[in-house]
């Protein structure tokens, strides 16, 4: 396992987020209002597929799947010994 030192190659920013599809999510529910808003209290995600690896701020991407991403991060310097 490898510590992710992500840096967006165009905006800098250091947040990198996995995308997934075809997933089921599961809330439970703290409140619920007649014009529809409700308030969460946990989430859990079920199943699903990556679909690809992005930065969080600008939403450009670096790899459709895992080995790719680590391939990318790693080819850039951005993967440390965790430690
Ligand atoms: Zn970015």
């Amino acid at each position: 396992m490898m510590r992710i030192m992500f840096k967006c190659p165009k905006c800098e920013s250091t947040r990198l987020e996995e995308v997934m599809g075809n997933v089921t999510v599961a809330s439970s529910l703290l409140g619920i209002a007649e014009d529809g808003y409700v308030e969460y209290a946990v989430q859990s995600n079920d199943g699903g597929v990556v679909e690809r690896y992005q930065c969080m701020a600008c939403g450009h991407a670096i790899a459709c799947t895992t080995e790719d991403a680590f391939g990318w991060l790693k080819k850039h310097g951005m993967l440390k010994k965790w430690n």
